[in-house]
């Protein structure tokens, strides 16, 4: 069975972050294992609270996993502040840890910054270059590629902006335009358009992580970039139509095995 690890922020609520990308990675078939960056306390209406991790407590789960375990793909979410992206950084360099997934989590769907302002810099410096694959929303690529994004010719834009940052492959994705669901992917010489029908519901919480899970999953499973990504679209789009009513605000997505 192929092995992969999420390095990312613990969700209470189990909707998205670390819970939502192990329960990715058993529906996808694959050995799911987590590296906690942040713990936060969170339900379907918001973020309470976030404790980070100790750098150190980082490295040691980073260390242990990689010391004992052959990984096959490696997915990060989370990664709160500077010290926390230094560390992950130095670690799989270390390790030349390969099929790296990088989801820019920047802020929570309730506007709770999950990443610091402070650590957009290193977020791009430090992991773009180890990506295999960096999946941003529109107001991640916005922020990463320095630019506004009305339209799908932006969006290209933007990738082009992101791949020269240093990442092999680029998913901008068009959620948070109106219309439908087009998504972009760039591998720096071509273009891949997804489409996707937009589906109306208001439990989208989670979307992101199991996406960029449902990915790692399937390029640690041997896909190409191309075919990780078309596959994790049809099994989000399925786990979106199925996304469950729990709780009083925005509930999870319904991960299928
Ligand atoms: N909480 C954690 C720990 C996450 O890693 C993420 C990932 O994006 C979120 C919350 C965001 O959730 P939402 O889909 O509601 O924006």
């Amino acid at each position: 069975m192929k092995k992969v690890l999420t390095i990312a922020g613990s969700d209470s609520s189990g909707g998205a972050g670390i819970q939502a990308d192990l329960k990715a990675f058993s529906a996808q078939g694959v050995f799911g294992m987590s590296v906690i960056t942040a713990v936060t306390a969170q339900n379907t209406q918001g973020v309470l609270a976030v404790q980070d991790i100790e750098p150190e407590i980082i490295a040691k789960q980073i260390e242990a996993i990689f010391e004992d375990i052959e990984v096959d793909a490696v997915k990060i979410g989370m990664v709160s502040r500077p010290v926390t992206i230094h560390t992950i950084a130095a670690k799989l360099r270390q390790y030349q840890a390969v099929n790296v997934v990088v989801d820019p989590v920047m802020v929570s769907k309730s506007g709770y910054h999950l990443l610091q302002p402070e650590a957009e810099a290193a977020l791009v410096q430090e992991l773009l270059p180890l990506a295999a694959l960096v999946t941003p929303n529109i107001p991640e690529a916005e922020v990463i590629a320095g630019m506004t994004i009305h339209n799908l010719t932006d969006m290209e834009e933007a990738a082009r902006r992101i791949h020269r940052l240093g990442a092999a492959c680029v998913l901008v994705k068009g959620g948070h335009l109106p219309d439908d669901a087009t998504d972009i992917l760039y591998d720096g010489s071509h273009f891949e358009y997804l489409a996707a029908k937009r589906i109306a519901t208001k439990n989208t919480h989670g979307t992101g992580c199991t996406l960029s899970s449902a990915i790692a999953a399937n390029l640690g499973k041997g896909c190409t970039v191309t075919e990780a990504v078309k596959r994790a679209k049809a099994y989000i789009t399925i786990a979106i139509e199925h996304s469950l009513a729990i709780g009083k605000g925005v509930g999870p997505t319904h991960h299928f095995y």
